[in-house]
Formats: structure tokens, C-alpha cells, sequence
């Protein structure tokens, strides 16, 4: 019964799809291992899934694709049938823009996904659809170290198009300071590299507003011999939520003089175990565990209900982290309605941290669909991160501290921000007024989407990425997430 059932439906979805354009010119251009996906089969949800299932594209079809000439048939048809495109990767971003993408196709590259290290030249290859797992497992077992993202199913190159934060970011830079050079397939499907010294202003770009520009279909990156043979101090602390305005006051002092191979995150969460919102805090160490416990004691001090301090191997630290609570919940996609919201600050204010909590505690008062919500502070250490001069780079907010980030779920299937009163973005405000920044000033990877362009690219930046989005894709075929103006001002 289940068979037939699914053969019915495989059959409807086939002749559907005769009848669609699209489909007709993608059927004869794709290689044989690449699978066209319809919304009634089974593979279509899977594949479709994102991190947040608000704001969610809506596709008609999708391109499972198996080959760089596969990625260029897609284009080409999509662009010949006037249909709009989205090519995903992990599929992790967020942004409510995703939700102008109606019946449209995806380009789905899971298949970009090798990885290879050199471990002569320091260097690391990766497909454009890595993700952060895959590539620090390799980089692992070659005794290999570099930066990366905290959560093991994100885009190395989704995430790191964008600036890429993480915790060795002090050590080692960004991830987009350590890429060496891409190929990129462009809107008009031809592939170029890029780098330093072959089409430099692309290169340039792409380090901060790479998803604008095209597809990235490799990357090789700079990577270091592992430290403290590979074992990094994993630290994790409980706190009730009335320690905050304390804990912030002790973790703005330390922020300002963090080692760089030191990382601290931070948030505020409903806990069903104590029924009450409690302050988390997760700090990680890349070195021998007496300097981590040194570095941690003054979290120690601060009295936390539960603590965990363990040395655990680069590539278990993801999992193991925040309780081990955090790494599978992250991976998680095509199952909550999440609203994203950040803020980047220069200086913590712990009055603002109080403000902030309570306005979360009332949210989950007064709407209790919302408890799974939580308000994370990223604060990894900044030194190699900052070194790297401002005009190098697209991203350029290397003067911030940290991020302030909020990861709102709405478990039911009809809240939005509007009928929790916009409390989501006035937490976010709350941070911004005492963030030290004047304005707000939001990471692409983490922002909603609703931000002033300055806001998340930069007045001074958007003249230069503005002609540089003119010059590549002037159609605005790659617009899908964040686009920039081809004009600006
Ligand atoms: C749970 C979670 C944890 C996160 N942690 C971090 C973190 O630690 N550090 C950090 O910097 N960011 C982090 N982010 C934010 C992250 O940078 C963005 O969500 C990013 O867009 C994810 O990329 P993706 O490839 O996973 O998602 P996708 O949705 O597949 O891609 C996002 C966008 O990037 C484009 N893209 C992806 N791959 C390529 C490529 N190869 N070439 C060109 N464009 C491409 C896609 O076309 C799309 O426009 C996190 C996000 C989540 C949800």
C-alpha cells in the first residue's frame, strides 16, 4: 500500500513536471546523478528544510546537483524560464528576504562536500557545501587546526562568505582571513579563481558578501598545526538569572584583556528543569587545562549552580559544549520557526544585560509559545581578528567585541514578532543603546534581514560592494539572501 501509494505520487510529481518549463529544459541538461525533487516526493522536504522554518523559501522544484556543469544547466534554465533561484548549501541562513522566493527552484549542492588537507602546504580544500563538522573532522585527524564556526552542520563557506566567527578567532583571524583562494562559478556561469592576485577586487568582496557574487564551488584556506595536541579545555557553567547583572559586570572586565586562544559564550534561556530563565555560560580554552582553569576562575567565583570543566579533542568540542546541550539542537532544520535578531557591540553594559532578561522573561510570561527562545552572547577573543587591516576585507567590523544574538522560536504555527509585540527586535534594541557602536551594526550571518544595508555592510564599503555587484551580477541573479544594490548611494 505504501509503495503504490508513493509510486502515485512520484507519478503525479512526474507529470506535473512535464508540464513546466522549467523542468523540461532541466531534465535533458543535467548529468545523470543529479536528482530533480518535487514537492510531493520524499526526498523534496528533506531537502528543502532550513534552519528556520519561518521566512522559508517556497520552490517548486528542486536540483539535487551532482556537478559544476550541473550548478551552470541550473542557472541557465532557471534564468531561461524567468524563474527565480536559490542555490543552498547546508541551508542554515536566515533572512525574512528568503521569503520573496515563490515557486522558484533550488539549486541544492550538498555534493560540494569533499575536503582535503594538505598537511605539507598548511592548506585546506573544501566543496562549497562543507560544513563546519566535515571540515574540522578532517582537519582533526591531519593534526590541523583553523577557524571556524560553533555549530558543526553550518556552511564552512555559507558562514564564512560572510566573515565567519569563531572561537579561534583570536589566534588565528576570521575564516574569510584564512581563505587563499576560491573558484567561483559567477551569474554567468563561467568559473574564475580568485585571490590575492587573480581578480582581487572579486576576492575582496567575496570576504564579506560572498553569497552576492555567485556560487562558491571550492575553497582552499589556510590551516595550522593543532595546538596542545588537539585538546581544547571545554568549560560550562549554570547560573540563575538574577546573577546577571553580577556575572556581566565580572565578564566585561575580563573581555577587555581575553587571551587569544580564550572564547566565552554566554545566554539567557528558559530552563524547563528549574522552571526559571538561567544564565548559561560556555568558555573554551585551546591550551593546557591549568591555563584554562586559571582563565575560567573567575566564572568559578561567581557561584554556578552546575559546572563542567573538561578537556575534550577539537573535534568533540561542538557536541560538547554548553552541557553538550547545543551542538544536535543546532543541526536541526525544517522543524522550528525561528526569528533571528543580533546586535554587535564594543562594550558590555550589564544593566542593559538585566533589561535585557527581563523583557525575555515577560515575553515568555505573556506568550508562552516563545519559551524556547534564548538572548547568546558571542564573545570569542579578537586579537588575529583585529590585526587584519579594515580595508582588507568586505567585512570590516573588526573593531566589535562580540555579537548579541537572539534566537527566537515560535512553537506554534502562527505567532509572529508583530503578535509578540516586536519584543524580539526591543531586546535587540536594548543592547544596541549601550552597545558602543552608535548605531546598529549586524553580522549578515546573524541578522533578520530587515536592517539598514549600513547596518550589516557598511556605509563606507557599499559604494565599492555596490560597483562590484553591478560588474558580476548586474541582474541580480544571485539576490536571494542580503543582496546588495548595484547603486549607492
Ligand atoms: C545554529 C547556527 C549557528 C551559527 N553559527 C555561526 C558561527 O559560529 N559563525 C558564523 O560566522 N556564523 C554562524 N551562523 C550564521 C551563518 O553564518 C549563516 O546562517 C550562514 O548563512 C549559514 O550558511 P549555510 O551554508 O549553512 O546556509 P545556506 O542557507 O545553505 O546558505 C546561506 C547563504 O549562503 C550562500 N552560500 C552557501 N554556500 C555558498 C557557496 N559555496 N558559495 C556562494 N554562496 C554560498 C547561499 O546561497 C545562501 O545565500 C550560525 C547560524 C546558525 C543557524
Amino acid at each position: 500500500m505504501h509503495i503504490l501509494k508513493l509510486s502515485l505520487l512520484a507519478l503525479a510529481g512526474l507529470s506535473n513536471a512535464s508540464s513546466d518549463s522549467l523542468v523540461n529544459c532541466l531534465k535533458p541538461a543535467l548529468s545523470s546523478n543529479t536528482a530533480l525533487e518535487h514537492p510531493d516526493q520524499e526526498g523534496f522536504i528533506q531537502d528543502t528544510g532550513r534552519y528556520s522554518t519561518l521566512f522559508s523559501p517556497s520552490f517548486r522544484v528542486v536540483a539535487k546537483v551532482a556537478t559544476e556543469e550541473d550548478v551552470a544547466a541550473s542557472i541557465r534554465c532557471a534564468t531561461d524560464t524567468n524563474t527565480t533561484f536559490f542555490v543552498t548549501g547546508p541551508r542554515h541562513g536566515f533572512s525574512q528576504g528568503l521569503s520573496q522566493i515563490k515557486n522558484g527552484l533550488e539549486i541544492y549542492t550538498g555534493a560540494f562536500n569533499h575536503v582535503v588537507v594538505d598537511a605539507d602546504t598548511n592548506t585546506l580544500t573544501c566543496g562549497g557545501a562543507t560544513t563546519f563538522g566535515d571540515a574540522i573532522e578532517a582537519g582533526y585527524r591531519a593534526k590541523k587546526v583553523f577557524p571556524t564556526g560553533s555549530s558543526s552542520c553550518v556552511g564552512m563557506l555559507g558562514a564564512g562568505l560572510g566573515g565567519g566567527i569563531g572561537r579561534l578567532q583570536g589566534l588565528y583571524g576570521l575564516i574569510i582571513d584564512n581563505i587563499l583562494s576560491v573558484r567561483i562559478m559567477l551569474p554567468n556561469t563561467t568559473v574564475v579563481t580568485a585571490s590575492e592576485d587573480t581578480n582581487p577586487e572579486l576576492f575582496w568582496g567575496i570576504r564579506g558578501a560572498g553569497f552576492n557574487f555567485g556560487f562558491v564551488l571550492n575553497a582552499t584556506f589556510r590551516v595550522y598545526d593543532q595546538v596542545n595536541n588537539g585538546m581544547h579545555m571545554n568549560a560550562d557553567f549554570l547560573y540563575p538569572a538574577n546573577a546577571t547583572q553580577s556575572f556581566f559586570e565580572k565578564l566585561a572586565k575580563e573581555a577587555e584583556d581575553m587571551p587569544a586562544a580564550f572564547s566565552i559564550d554566554t545566554g539567557a534561556a528558559y530552563n524547563p528543569d528549574y522552571n526559571a530563565t538561567m544564565l548559561i555560560a560556555n568558555a573554551v580554552y585551546a591550551g593546557p587545562e591549568d591555563e584554562g582553569r586559571k582563565l575560567v576562575q573567575f566564572l568559578i567565583d561567581q557561584k554556578p549552580l552546575v559546572q563542567n570543566i573538561t578537556m575534550v579533542p577539537w573535534n568533540k568540542l561542538i557536541d560538547a559544549a554548553l552541557f553538550g546541550g547545543a551542538g544536535a539542537a543546532a543541526c536541526e532544520k525544517g522543524r522550528y520557526r525561528k526569528s533571528l535578531y543580533s546586535a554587535g557591540f564594543k562594550t558590555i553594559d550589564p544593566k542593559a544585560q538585566v533589561k535585557m532578561t527581563q523583557v525575555l522573561e515577560q515575553m515568555n510570561a505573556k506568550f508562552p509559545q516563545t519559551v524556547g527562545s534564548g538572548a547568546a552572547i558571542y564573545l570569542p577573543a579578537i586579537q588575529a581578528m583585529k590585526a587584519v587591516p579594515k580595508t582588507a576585507t568586505a567585512y570590516n567590523r573588526r573593531d566589535l567585541l562580540g555579537h548579541m544574538n537572539f534566537d527566537i522560536t515560535y512553537s506554534d504555527n502562527t505567532t509572529t514578532d508583530e503578535t509578540v509585540d516586536n519584543l524580539p527586535a526591543k531586546m535587540r534594541d536594548i543592547i544596541v543603546e549601550t552597545a558602543g557602536t552608535n548605531d546598529l551594526i549586524t553580522y549578515v550571518g546573524f541578522s533578520h534581514g530587515n536592517e539598514p544595508l549600513e547596518s550589516i555592510y557598511s556605509k563606507e564599503n557599499l559604494p565599492r560592494l555596490a560597483a562590484l555587484k553591478k560588474e558580476i551580477d548586474p541582474s541580480g541573479l544571485f539576490n536571494a539572501y542580503h543582496p546588495l544594490p548595484t547603486v549607492y548611494p
